[in-house]
């Protein structure tokens, strides 16, 4: 699963004071390890170059952490891939380090659920640190057309909802929820369905550097607006509902920020790079490797060219379609503020009300 929770939105002051989110570190201090560009899955919005790749081993992610840490001052590590559980042994080092680091704040996995089992949701529930993002796109019907297996692997959906006891009672679950050009019309549809299933935690992904029609970009609109709607009358109830988009903003739609170390221990601002059809820009973005690590400042100069390398090199209409997409989840975000802010107060003052009966 590449990065998954990124928009240009830009959070009012005051949006990210949810203590799950507080930014305790700089903005942008976050590690983003490429642990394996591998996946047993072929997605159709995926960009991700996965074959010919190396996987870092477990010595490079433990140092990764520490370098992350003792030279950049820490802060939030990603573990993204390709899929990262299939080099289970290496997300399991990287998070077993970052446990133990103080200047590690979080540390989101983000997986297609199919090397989920008992065991690592055992252990993701006891890491105080861990928060599990899973790819789910909602209807079986509307999953599986996007989400393709290689042959002989297991069908993604399926394997998800047989382990949902256990999925629905963590408490830092989050789903991601991708909306291709071709499901735009159904996205309220599918969210309404993963919300059957039980989840509370989410995540939206428009499919970013894929073209978009205009009337796809209509329904992806249309369907946040039905979204919205849902969630606000949620909140008015009193339901719990978690709308992660609210809490992120990066300079790069979908790809992120930071210290990125890639799958062959190269160090980049920018994921950029994953991006089969992006892979010569990373020469351009490489700043360093695990053996050669850059200063804060040279990763920070070479980060703010990044958005103009994109733009020169995607074909006109990908990028204009991205922008629009991204557009269109920010007026979301936008859309939500005011009723996100009205339900904290609600439950603020009815924590006092409770705590003064007492
Ligand atoms: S799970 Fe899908 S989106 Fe994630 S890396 Fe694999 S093919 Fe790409």
């Amino acid at each position: 699963m590449v990065g998954p929770v990124h928009t240009a939105q830009r959070a009012p002051a005051g949006a990210l004071s949810s203590p799950a989110d507080a930014p305790n570190a700089p903005a942008g201090a976050q590690l983003i390890l490429t642990v394996t560009r591998a996946c047993n899955l072929r997605c159709a919005y995926c960009p991700t170059a996965k074959d010919g790749w190396p996987s870092l081993t477990v010595d490079d992610a433990r140092r990764a952490v520490a370098l992350f840490a003792e030279r950049y001052g820490g802060g939030d590590i990603k573990l993204f891939g390709g899929e990262p559980l299939l080099v289970p042994e290496v997300v399991r080092a990287a998070m077993d380090e970052a446990r133990a680091r103080p200047e590690i704040r979080r540390v989101y996995l983000s997986t297609n659920g199919l090397g989920l089992d008992a065991d690592w949701i055992a252990y993701v529930r006891g890491h105080e640190k861990a928060i599990l993002t899973l790819s789910l796109d909602g209807r079986p019907e509307d999953h599986r057309a996007l989400r393709r297996a290689l042959p002989g692997v297991a069908d993604s959906y399926a394997h998800v909802v047989s382990l949902l006891p256990e999925l629905t009672r963590l408490p830092r679950l989050v789903v991601t929820q991708t909306i291709a050009p071709k499901t735009a019309a159904r996205a309220a549809d599918n969210f309404r369905h993963l919300r059957e299933l039980g989840f509370w935690r989410f995540n939206f992904l428009p499919g970013y550097y894929v073209p978009w029609r205009d009337e796809q970009l209509t329904a992806l609109s249309e369907s946040f607006v039905a979204i919205a709607n849902d969630i606000r009358n949620s909140w008015e109830r009193g339901e719990r509902l978690y709308v992660r988009n609210l809490f992120t903003r990066a300079p790069t739609p979908f790809f992120n920020t930071g210290l990125v170390v890639d799958a062959d221990r190269t160090i980049h601002p920018s994921n950029v790079g994953l991006s089969g059809s992006l892979e010569e820009l990373l020469d351009q973005t490489q700043v360093g490797t695990l053996d050669d690590p850059p200063t804060p400042e040279a990763l920070a100069e070479r980060a703010a060219a990044v958005n103009a390398l994109l733009e020169a090199r995607l074909p006109e209409r990908v990028w204009a379609s991205t922008m629009a997409a991204d557009l269109a989840l920010t007026r979301f975000c936008e859309a939500l503020y005011p009723a996100y802010f009205a339900q904290r107060e609600r439950r603020a003052r009815r924590r006092t009300a409770a705590g003064g009966a007492r």
